[in-house]
Formats: structure tokens, C-alpha cells, sequence
């Protein structure tokens, strides 16, 4: 099979799975999202068969490949959880008035904390796609210090050169007390982030850290590493903040921690 076929076959796969997941009756999930009862969600690319075998032996956190997007709306998990965790903390509620920056933000996200009327919501991308978006590099913000209340970097620290360099930058122009969501996939068996130049092939990419596009893994060390430019840990854990959430039946990572920091007072 040539790689069109293969890829025409795939996309006909994923239509139909999408059409048979948006059946309503008897569903037994529900998008937190779109509030529309689905069959089940569907999987990232070929689901966990698609992670390479290091990254399942190193126990990785991040999406779950297996219940990823909506058949309904399209949203991802790591949308939905980021979305529970912060509705359940009263952080969703508070974005109204706030200044918020949003790295490249996910559409889904974006509509909710559009619906909550932030005084300032700037969206920002490195590579942006759409004028809506201002082209951005985290490691180099263009705003004063002491600017948002809450910034966004939802899985985008693992693509970045220099994340001590972006996590200066968030400390800087975070207001004092502000927030940042800076979820980053990592595994739970590596002592130490893993990060090495000479990774550099997007196949070798893919094997040591989970994705073409990916600069490093992180690892248990990962919230240390997120502090390490003065922010402070509000990581949260699925059993502790969401204890009756069925991660099944809403489509989530239930080993998906909210990572979760602050700028101190
Ligand atoms: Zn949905």
C-alpha cells in the first residue's frame, strides 16, 4: 500500500469512527466541552500503539492516545482536563477581568475564555496560522513585567529551545500571585530530564521524546524543573481534585496532573 493509500484509508477509518462516535443513543461518554453525549472518544493516529516502545517503557504522562479527541466537537483531552481542573479550582469563573496571555491556544480553550470577557486575552503563537493570533516567542515576551494574571503554555514547553528561558519570561510577566498552566508531557521513570543536541532527526525525535516536533522529556523531576525560575508549585492531582470524575466516561488522563504554578506575593 502506497503512503496515499495509506493515508486516504486512515482518514476514512477516522471519518466513520467519528460518525458512529457521535451516536447518541446509548453513549456512555459525555465532552465536558460540547456537553454532547458521544460513544467514545477517538484515539490519536493509530492510539497507543502509535507511542514508541522507550516512551511506554518510561511510563509517559500526557494525552492519552486511546481517548483523545471528540467525535462531537473536535477537542482534545489535554483541553477537557486543563478545562475540569480549572472549573473545579474557580479559576475558570475568575477569568472574567482578567489579562491573559494563551500560547498556542487551542481553539476549544479559546472560545470558553473568550465567553468569560477577559479585559486583556492575547492569543500568541510562534508560528501563527491565523491573523487572530500574534506571532510570539515565549522565550522572548513583549509585554512589562508584572502584566497577566494567568498564562497559558498548554503542552508547548517540550517544543521550546530554551524552556528556563520561557519560564523567565512567564515569571517576569506574570502579575504577583498570577498563574500559569504549563502542562508538559513526562515520564514517570526517568530520574532527570532528558535533553541531548544531538537528538536532532525528527525519527530520533520521535523515539527519545515522544514526538517529531518535541526538544526534550522531562521527568519526575519535571515540577522541580518548572520552578526553578521562583514560580510555585500548585500541581494538583486527578484522585485529589476531581475524585468523582470517571476519566473513562469524560475522556481524560486520570495520571494527568494538573500542573499548575504561581508567582508568589
Ligand atoms: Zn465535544
Amino acid at each position: 500500500m502506497t503512503l496515499f493509500q495509506r493515508s486516504f484509508t486512515s482518514a476514512v477509518t477516522h471519518q466513520m469512527l467519528r460518525m458512529l462516535g457521535r451516536v447518541p443513543l446509548g453513549a456512555s461518554c459525555r465532552c465536558i466541552l460540547c456537553n454532547k453525549k458521544v460513544q467514545f472518544f477517538l484515539p490519536y493516529q493509530d492510539g497507543g500503539r502509535s507511542v514508541p516502545p522507550l516512551l511506554r517503557e518510561l511510563r509517559t504522562v500526557g494525552s492519552d492516545p486511546d481517548h483523545f479527541e471528540c467525535p462531537a466537537c473536535g477537542c482534545h483531552d489535554r483541553e477537557r482536563h486543563a478545562f475540569m481542573y480549572l472549573s473545579k479550582l474557580g479559576l475558570v469563573a475568575a477569568w472574567r477581568g482578567q489579562a491573559i496571555l494563551h500560547f498556542a491556544p487551542e481553539s476549544h480553550l479559546r472560545s470558553l475564555i473568550q465567553s468569560h470577557q477577559p479585559a486583556i486575552y492575547i492569543c500568541a503563537d510562534i508560528s501563527p496560522q491565523e491573523p487572530s493570533v500574534v506571532r510570539m516567542s515565549i522565550e522572548a515576551i513583549p509585554h512589562d513585567r508584572n502584566t497577566f494574571d494567568f498564562i497559558i503554555a498548554n503542552h508547548v514547553l517540550e517544543h521550546v529551545d530554551n524552556y528556563v528561558l520561557a519560564l523567565q519570561e512567564i515569571y517576569r510577566c506574570l502579575k504577583p500571585g498570577g498563574l500559569a498552566l504549563l502542562q508538559v508531557p513526562y515520564s514517570e521513570s526517568l530520574h532527570t530530564t532528558f535533553e541531548d543536541p544531538g537528538v536532532e532527526t525528527p525519527l530520533a525525535r520521535l523515539n527519545a521524546y515522544g514526538q517529531e516536533d518535541h526538544l526534550r522529556l522531562f521527568g519526575r523531576d519535571v515540577v522541580d524543573r518548572l520552578c526553578s525560575t521562583g514560580l510555585v508549585s500548585c500541581v494538583r492531582h486527578h484522585e485529589d481534585l476531581l475524585p468523582d470524575v470517571d476519566a473513562t466516561v469524560f475522556g481524560v488522563n486520570r495520571r494527568e496532573s494538573l500542573l499548575l504554578f504561581q508567582k508568589p506575593y
